[in-house]
């Protein structure tokens, strides 16, 4: 997934950037940078682990300049290292680069071996460095032409958010798989991943950029061009608003909080079932809990206490680590009055199984007597190759056992997930616009 943000022409432009980091933590918490430029100079500073851990003061007061970008990495493709981290910058002949990626390309490896027959040396395993490489090739033809040539090459998913030292571009494919938005502090124009952003900085949401849409902001215009004129079938990731967007984003022109109720609502009506409460995993089920409990009127509770402190358990790469995370992260409610009752369990998706499979022996030592579990997404079957870090197919539970199999793993009395039809109604969208490969393999960008 990844977070990204940036803006132009405001004096505390790095200050800016790292609060906009904070409100897209969601989206990615390996590893955060921010780099900066005075119009001479660039600066920067990487770590890994959470903006809080990384950045202090000190640090921030070394980055100088009004213009800066800042990204917050959930990595996808390439390694878990510091080496990693974005922004990556590059010299070139258009002086220094930085570039900020969320997505992921698919002819990562066939455009990275012919560079490096032509000569490029790399210095991540990243795909993004490749974008890079692609626009330094093409000295001869001036910023805007060479950007245009890469982006023509690659394929895949990406919003991006570039800087020159005095230029800032918002780039968004031509499928528009990932968000990215435009917003206006003062006088000063924003990039960024989500208008979560925007609020926290009381900034102004302008709009989307446009599936295809190469924005370039300088201090005195803001002009765009696009990468395809002929491409017209959108594919956005509809897993933004069953699970990564914030709530309280406006995502692919719509506000998440939403669609996300209406998913409820809408698997309310698809598996109801008769109970006593109806209780969310929280955080990321709340909305949808929220939505089946109005829909069948059956009363919403807390059943699990979600530590926030602990930060998102399924990016821990090792089993061992992620088993455990499951245990700092929730904990049940063990009261009287969940005692013989019967519950709905809303959760948002079901990846590999392990995590609902804890929960639900932890909401078992409330002495309930009926759990049935509704998933507000259909069963994942198929990996992501556009930027989520969905697993192999061997580890997606959906894709190798029958509902009524992963029923008895979790350990619950009855599970339902959503339709993909309920799902694409939810959205009161166009279903074409959506890629939904994640549950029927159609992958849309090949
Ligand atoms: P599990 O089934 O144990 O793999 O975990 C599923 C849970 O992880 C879901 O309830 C989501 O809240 C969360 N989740 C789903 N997809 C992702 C993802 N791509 N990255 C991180 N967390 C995810």
């Amino acid at each position: 997934m990844c977070g990204i943000f940036g803006i132009i022409n405001h004096k505390d432009a790095v200050r800016i950037v790292y609060s906009g980091l904070y409100a897209l933590q969601h989206r990615g918490q390996e590893s955060s940078g921010i780099v900066s430029s005075d119009g001479k100079k660039t600066y920067s500073y990487l770590g890994m682990g959470l903006v809080s851990e990384i950045f202090n003061n000190e640090i921030l007061e070394k980055l100088k300049g009004n213009i800066s970008i800042g990204h917050t990495r959930y990595s996808t493709y390439g390694e878990t290292t510091l080496k990693n981290a974005q922004p990556i910058i590059v010299k070139t002949v258009f002086g220094e680069l930085a570039i900020a990626h969320n997505g992921n390309l698919i002819n990562v490896k066939e455009l990275r071996n012919k560079l490096e027959k032509e000569g490029s040396i790399f210095q991540t395993t990243s795909d993004s460095e490749v974008i890079l490489h692609l626009i330094a090739k093409s000295s001869n033809l001036g910023l805007k032409f060479a950007l245009l040539k890469a982006l023509n090459q690659i394929k895949g998913a990406y919003s991006i958010i570039l800087m020159t030292k005095n230029e800032l571009y918002g780039i968004r494919d031509p499928f528009g798989v990932r968000p990215l938005c435009l917003g206006k502090l003062d006088k000063s124009y924003i990039l960024s991943s989500e208008t979560c952003a925007f609020d926290l900085l009381g900034a102004k949401y302008l709009r989307e950029i446009k599936p295809g849409e190469i924005i370039r902001i300088t201090k005195n215009d803001i002009k765009s061009f696009y990468i395809n004129w002929s491409q017209n079938k959108k594919a956005h990731c509809i897993f933004e608003y069953i699970y990564f967007s914030r709530p309280d984003s406006i995502v692919f022109n719509k506000m998440v909080y939403d669609v996300r109720k209406e998913l409820g609502r809408i698997l309310a009506k698809e598996a109801p079932v008769d109970a006593d409460f109806v209780i969310a995993i929280p955080d990321s089920a709340n909305v949808a809990a929220v939505g089946y409990a109005e829909e069948s009127k059956i009363p919403f509770e807390i059943g699990l206490i979600r530590s926030h402190y602990v930060g998102r358990t399924f990016i821990q790469p090792k089993q061992s680590i992620r088993d455990f995370n499951v245990k700092l992260k929730f904990n049940p409610v063990i009261s009287p009055f969940l005692k013989n009752k019967r519950i709905i369990v809303i959760d948002d998706s079901i990846v590999r199984g392990t995590t609902s499979r804890k929960l639900i022996k932890m909401l078992r030592k409330t002495h309930v007597k009926e759990i049935h579990l509704r998933i507000s997404c259909p069963p994942i079957k198929f990996p992501c190759f556009y930027g989520i870090d969905t697993p192999t197919k061997e580890e997606l539970i959906a894709s190798n056992y029958s509902v009524e199999e992963i029923r008895k793993f979790i350990g619950v009395d009855s599970l339902h997930y959503l339709s993909l039809e309920g799902l694409l109604k939810a959205t009161g969208m166009k279903p074409d616009d959506f890629c939904v490969a994640c549950f029927n393999g159609n992958y849309p960008i090949c």
